[in-house]
Protein backbone atom coordinates (compact mmCIF):
# COMPACT_ATOMS: atom_id res chain seq x y z
CA UNK A 1 0.00 0.00 0.00
CA UNK A 2 0.95 3.71 -0.37
CA UNK A 3 1.43 6.50 2.07
CA UNK A 4 -0.12 9.91 1.19
CA UNK A 5 0.40 12.35 3.41
CA UNK A 6 -2.53 15.42 3.76
CA UNK A 7 -0.80 18.81 4.58
CA UNK A 8 -2.52 19.79 8.04
CA UNK A 9 -1.99 22.87 8.77
CA UNK A 10 -5.68 23.73 7.94
CA UNK A 11 -8.48 22.66 5.91
CA UNK A 12 -10.08 19.08 5.21
CA UNK A 13 -7.78 16.82 6.60
CA UNK A 14 -9.57 14.13 7.76
CA UNK A 15 -12.34 14.08 4.73
CA UNK A 16 -9.25 13.59 2.40
CA UNK A 17 -8.08 10.90 4.39
CA UNK A 18 -11.00 9.13 4.92
CA UNK A 19 -11.08 9.57 0.94
CA UNK A 20 -7.61 8.26 -0.10
CA UNK A 21 -8.73 5.37 2.74
CA UNK A 22 -11.16 4.26 1.02
CA UNK A 23 -9.01 4.26 -2.36
CA UNK A 24 -6.97 1.57 -0.47
CA UNK A 25 -3.96 3.84 0.64
CA UNK A 26 -2.75 4.80 3.97
CA UNK A 27 -2.98 8.16 4.83
CA UNK A 28 -0.88 10.20 7.10
CA UNK A 29 -1.80 13.66 8.90
CA UNK A 30 1.54 16.14 7.89
CA UNK A 31 2.57 18.92 10.20
CA UNK A 32 6.67 18.62 10.56
CA UNK A 33 9.68 18.16 7.85
CA UNK A 34 10.82 14.51 9.20
CA UNK A 35 7.25 13.03 7.95
CA UNK A 36 7.98 14.13 4.50
CA UNK A 37 10.23 11.74 4.23
CA UNK A 38 7.77 8.92 4.57
CA UNK A 39 5.55 9.74 1.93
CA UNK A 40 5.00 8.32 -1.43
CA UNK A 41 2.47 11.42 -2.54
CA UNK A 42 0.96 14.46 -0.60
CA UNK A 43 -2.40 16.08 -0.71
CA UNK A 44 -2.77 20.12 -0.25
CA UNK A 45 -6.16 20.33 0.66
CA UNK A 46 -7.92 23.51 0.71
CA UNK A 47 -8.37 26.47 2.85
CA UNK A 48 -6.54 29.69 2.41
CA UNK A 49 -3.70 30.13 0.48
CA UNK A 50 -2.24 32.95 1.92
CA UNK A 51 -2.73 31.61 5.32
CA UNK A 52 -0.84 28.45 4.16
CA UNK A 53 1.88 30.19 3.01
CA UNK A 54 2.42 31.73 6.14
CA UNK A 55 1.91 28.45 8.55
CA UNK A 56 4.72 26.17 5.68
CA UNK A 57 6.87 28.88 6.61
CA UNK A 58 6.36 29.01 10.25
CA UNK A 59 6.32 25.18 10.37
CA UNK A 60 9.97 25.17 8.72
CA UNK A 61 8.01 23.31 5.72
CA UNK A 62 8.35 25.93 2.66
CA UNK A 63 11.58 24.95 1.82
CA UNK A 64 11.96 21.41 2.69
CA UNK A 65 8.66 20.45 0.48
CA UNK A 66 9.57 22.37 -2.28
CA UNK A 67 12.63 20.20 -2.51
CA UNK A 68 10.71 16.92 -2.08
CA UNK A 69 8.46 18.14 -5.03
CA UNK A 70 11.42 19.20 -7.22
CA UNK A 71 12.74 15.80 -6.43
CA UNK A 72 9.12 13.96 -7.84
CA UNK A 73 7.27 13.73 -5.23
CA UNK A 74 3.33 13.41 -6.30
CA UNK A 75 1.11 15.56 -4.98
CA UNK A 76 -2.57 16.88 -5.54
CA UNK A 77 -3.84 20.41 -4.55
CA UNK A 78 -7.19 20.97 -4.07
CA UNK A 79 -8.24 24.94 -4.21
CA UNK A 80 -6.00 26.62 -2.09
CA UNK A 81 -3.97 23.66 -2.83
CA UNK A 82 -4.29 24.26 -6.18
CA UNK A 83 -3.15 27.68 -5.88
CA UNK A 84 0.08 26.44 -4.01
CA UNK A 85 1.37 24.17 -6.78
CA UNK A 86 0.78 27.14 -9.46
CA UNK A 87 4.37 28.77 -10.71
CA UNK A 88 2.41 32.03 -11.33
CA UNK A 89 -0.49 33.17 -9.51
CA UNK A 90 -3.31 36.71 -10.19
CA UNK A 91 -5.12 38.35 -7.88
CA UNK A 92 -2.81 37.02 -5.16
CA UNK A 93 -2.21 39.20 -1.72
CA UNK A 94 1.13 41.38 -1.40
CA UNK A 95 4.55 39.51 -1.54
CA UNK A 96 2.22 36.03 -1.78
CA UNK A 97 4.40 32.81 -2.56
CA UNK A 98 3.69 29.40 -3.85
CA UNK A 99 5.51 25.98 -3.96
CA UNK A 100 5.02 25.91 -7.93
CA UNK A 101 5.30 23.42 -9.60
CA UNK A 102 2.50 23.26 -12.21
CA UNK A 103 3.37 25.57 -14.97
CA UNK A 104 0.21 27.55 -15.14
CA UNK A 105 -1.23 30.75 -14.17
CA UNK A 106 -4.09 30.83 -11.59
CA UNK A 107 -6.61 33.41 -10.90
CA UNK A 108 -7.31 33.50 -7.16
CA UNK A 109 -11.00 33.85 -5.76
CA UNK A 110 -12.23 34.09 -9.56
CA UNK A 111 -15.35 33.25 -9.57
CA UNK A 112 -16.32 36.51 -8.39
CA UNK A 113 -17.71 37.07 -4.59
CA UNK A 114 -21.89 36.43 -6.15
CA UNK A 115 -20.83 33.06 -6.30
CA UNK A 116 -18.97 32.20 -3.26
CA UNK A 117 -20.02 28.82 -3.75
CA UNK A 118 -21.74 26.47 -5.87
CA UNK A 119 -21.96 23.07 -7.05
CA UNK A 120 -21.99 21.80 -10.85
CA UNK A 121 -21.31 18.46 -12.57
CA UNK A 122 -18.40 18.61 -14.61
CA UNK A 123 -16.05 16.30 -16.64
CA UNK A 124 -12.88 14.60 -14.91
CA UNK A 125 -10.75 12.99 -17.33
CA UNK A 126 -14.02 12.48 -19.26
CA UNK A 127 -15.79 11.29 -16.75
CA UNK A 128 -18.99 13.02 -14.97
CA UNK A 129 -18.33 14.55 -11.21
CA UNK A 130 -20.23 16.27 -8.61
CA UNK A 131 -17.79 19.65 -8.28
CA UNK A 132 -18.18 21.72 -5.01
CA UNK A 133 -16.49 25.27 -5.63
CA UNK A 134 -16.06 27.21 -2.45
CA UNK A 135 -14.05 30.83 -3.26
CA UNK A 136 -12.39 28.67 -5.89
CA UNK A 137 -10.01 30.02 -8.12
CA UNK A 138 -9.68 28.90 -12.02
CA UNK A 139 -6.31 28.23 -14.42
CA UNK A 140 -6.02 31.08 -16.53
CA UNK A 141 -3.64 29.48 -18.97
CA UNK A 142 -1.18 26.40 -19.11
CA UNK A 143 2.08 25.58 -20.61
CA UNK A 144 2.58 22.89 -23.32
CA UNK A 145 3.49 20.51 -20.27
CA UNK A 146 0.62 20.89 -18.94
CA UNK A 147 -2.60 18.25 -19.35
CA UNK A 148 -6.01 19.55 -18.60
CA UNK A 149 -8.39 17.19 -16.87
CA UNK A 150 -11.32 19.03 -16.66
CA UNK A 151 -13.24 22.17 -17.30
CA UNK A 152 -16.22 24.19 -16.05
CA UNK A 153 -18.49 26.90 -17.68
CA UNK A 154 -18.75 30.19 -15.78
CA UNK A 155 -21.72 30.79 -14.02
CA UNK A 156 -23.64 33.16 -15.93
CA UNK A 157 -22.69 36.93 -15.40
CA UNK A 158 -25.41 39.46 -17.33
CA UNK A 159 -22.78 40.93 -19.07
CA UNK A 160 -21.22 37.78 -20.58
CA UNK A 161 -21.87 34.59 -22.36
CA UNK A 162 -20.54 31.27 -21.45
CA UNK A 163 -16.88 31.18 -20.96
CA UNK A 164 -15.29 27.89 -19.96
CA UNK A 165 -12.59 27.98 -17.47
CA UNK A 166 -9.89 25.27 -16.57
CA UNK A 167 -10.65 23.47 -13.25
CA UNK A 168 -8.35 20.45 -13.20
CA UNK A 169 -4.99 19.93 -14.16
CA UNK A 170 -1.76 17.07 -14.37
CA UNK A 171 1.55 17.57 -15.02
CA UNK A 172 3.96 14.51 -14.20
CA UNK A 173 3.44 13.72 -11.04
CA UNK A 174 1.75 17.00 -9.83
CA UNK A 175 -2.13 17.34 -10.26
CA UNK A 176 -4.79 20.42 -9.00
CA UNK A 177 -8.32 21.07 -9.01
CA UNK A 178 -10.22 23.92 -8.14
CA UNK A 179 -12.99 22.44 -6.30
CA UNK A 180 -13.54 20.47 -3.02
CA UNK A 181 -13.82 16.16 -3.99
CA UNK A 182 -13.17 15.18 -0.30
CA UNK A 183 -16.90 16.93 0.22
CA UNK A 184 -18.40 14.06 -1.65
CA UNK A 185 -19.24 10.59 -1.68
CA UNK A 186 -17.28 10.48 -5.52
CA UNK A 187 -13.90 9.37 -5.05
CA UNK A 188 -12.84 9.66 -8.55
CA UNK A 189 -9.94 12.20 -8.46
CA UNK A 190 -8.33 10.60 -5.21
CA UNK A 191 -8.29 7.09 -6.99
CA UNK A 192 -6.82 9.24 -10.01
CA UNK A 193 -4.28 10.40 -7.79
CA UNK A 194 -3.93 7.39 -5.57
CA UNK A 195 -3.13 5.72 -8.92
CA UNK A 196 -0.56 8.30 -9.86
CA UNK A 197 1.00 7.40 -6.14
CA UNK A 198 1.13 3.54 -7.01
CA UNK A 199 2.35 4.10 -10.38
CA UNK A 200 5.37 6.76 -9.51
CA UNK A 201 6.24 4.05 -6.43
CA UNK A 202 6.12 1.02 -8.98
CA UNK A 203 8.57 2.95 -11.05
CA UNK A 204 11.11 3.79 -8.57
N1 LIG B 1 -9.88 31.59 -1.87
C1 LIG B 1 -8.95 30.71 -1.22
C2 LIG B 1 -7.51 31.15 -1.48
O1 LIG B 1 -7.28 32.14 -2.11
C3 LIG B 1 -9.15 29.27 -1.63
C4 LIG B 1 -10.47 28.77 -1.13
C5 LIG B 1 -10.52 27.31 -0.85
O2 LIG B 1 -9.50 26.64 -0.72
N2 LIG B 1 -11.71 26.80 -0.66
O3 LIG B 1 -6.61 30.51 -1.04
Amino acid sequence: SVIIGVLALQGDVREHARALESCGAHPLAVRRADELDRLDGLVIPGGESTAMWKLLRAFDLLEPLRKRLEAGLPAYGSCAGMIMLADRIVDGAAGQETLGGIDMTVRRNAFGRQVDSYESTIQFNGSPLEAVFIRAPWVESVGEGVEVLGRVERPHRPDAGAEHRIVAVRQGRLMATAYHPELTGDHTVHRYFTELVRQTKDEE
